[in-house]
């Protein structure tokens, strides 16, 4: 059966990295990589999930199974986190969230989902979209189709375009929305183009499905969710993938949700149900114990707090170093683009030989596309990077 199988190529993250480990360089500056870093370079465990894994290890009594829709109490508080505390839909219990093994397992059931409720549903995806998108949703059986999103000329939404294409779509169709923080390009939706989109999605009978993976380090937790909630609020059905990967920092532990918003109780009831069961065949039940600490820090008022301040900390970090970029590259053209974007990553909007010549002479990573995380940089790269950059577009 092996025998005739064929080695794949390396991811291209993957292998950028390793020739990154194996350039002796130290000065080297790595803007590939996709998960925040701070001014050291660090990856680091924040400390309110540090409190929490200390007091879930002084009082953790099981390791029982916990079912296939996880803990009821990150999944209540998932539900409060993204939508508000007070919002209609939850009042309306028109909300079922189940936990789910990061945000690429909340992608993936979704998906499921969606091909139970029509098999071979069309999704519609920006171009560009986070690369793994496509394989989620066509593992699962799906039929992507692209729309604009991206202005290639200025780096910012063309929503004209975007709008024009949705308008071909037929009725029963998925739209799938980056939440905030837009991956690849770190161009978002402003709150007239979210509800311009609202008003579309319901003219027109499509499903909106919006990946929010970067919660809090765009703007903040409430900004960063408004088209979630205002769609929630509009709209009879909503799906919603969430992770707790980037904003509490817990990537390895696999912590995400799905949400499910329903027309009403019954209906989310129903829907919720053949969730379970897909994900039973799937993988039975997510991890426990990222979203132990999860809950643990969304119920304890202090560390509630203390999270809060790491995770503001780290968007203010983001801005100050795309001001900082912005500005340091204005003298090479018109770079604002960086500073209006949010979340981890932007398109410098260079080409490959560029990013090639930035690699091999200066020693600066980033993708193919030009890609790059904005959270690998520091106030002590930031102007050498400013200055390569000024360098090879000049
Ligand atoms: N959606 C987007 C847009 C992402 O960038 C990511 C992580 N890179 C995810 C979902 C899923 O992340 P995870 O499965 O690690 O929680």
């Amino acid at each position: 059966m092996f025998e005739q199988l064929k080695t794949l190529p390396q991811d291209p993250i993957l292998s950028l990295m390793k020739t990154f480990r194996e350039d002796p360089r130290t000065d080297k500056v790595d803007l590939g990589v996709g998960v925040y870093r701070d001014e050291a370079g660090n990856t680091p465990i924040m400390a309110a999930v540090q409190a929490a894994q200390e007091r879930l290890l002084a009082t953790e009594t099981t390791k029982a199974y916990i079912g296939p829709a996880g803990t009821e109490g990150f999944n209540h508080l998932i539900g409060q986190l993204i939508l508000g505390q007070d919002h209609p839909a939850l009042r309306d219990d028109r909300v079922n969230v189940v936990q789910t093994p990061g945000g690429c397992g909340a992608l993936r059931m979704a998906a499921e989902f969606l091909n139970l409720c029509q098999a071979g549903t069309t999704v519609w995806v920006s171009a560009p979209t986070w690369a793994n998108h496509i394989p989620l949703l066509t593992g699962a059986g799906l039929d992507i189709r692209e729309y604009p999103y991206l202005d290639k000329a200025t780096l910012s939404v063309d929503f004209d375009a975007m709008t024009a294409c949705l308008e071909q779509a037929a009725a029963g169709d998925v739209v799938l929305l980056h939440g905030c923080c837009h991956n690849p390009s770190g161009a978002d939706l402003n709150a007239d183009q979210w509800s311009a989109i609202t008003d579309l999605v319901e003219r027109k009978g499509l499903l909106p499905f919006i990946d929010i993976a970067y919660q809090g380090l765009g703007e903040g937790l409430d900004r960063d969710a408004q088209g979630v909630r205002l769609m929630a609020q509009r709209l009879p059905e909503v799906i919603v993938a969430s992770s707790c990967s980037k904003n509490f920092g817990l990537y390895r532990e696999r912590t995400g949700a799905l949400m499910l918003i329903s027309a009403n109780a019954q209906q989310g009831k129903a829907a919720t149900s053949q969730l379970l069961s897909a994900i039973r065949s799937h993988y039975s039940m997510p991890p426990a114990h990222g979203a132990a600490v999860v809950e643990m820090i969304l119920d304890t008022p202090e560390l509630m707090q203390q999270w809060q301040h790491e995770l503001n900390g780290m968007c203010s970090r983001i801005l100050e170093l795309r001001a900082g970029l912005s500005q340091a590259l204005t003298p090479a053209g018109d770079f604002s683009f960086i500073e209006r974007q949010r979340g981890m990553f932007s398109f410098l909007g260079i080409s490959p030989q560029q990013v090639q010549t930035l690699r091999d002479e200066f020693g600066i990573y980033m993708l193919d596309s030009s890609r790059i995380n904005i959270a690998g940089l520091s106030t002590e790269t930031l102007p050498r990077v400013a200055e390569a950059l000024r360098e090879v577009v000049e």
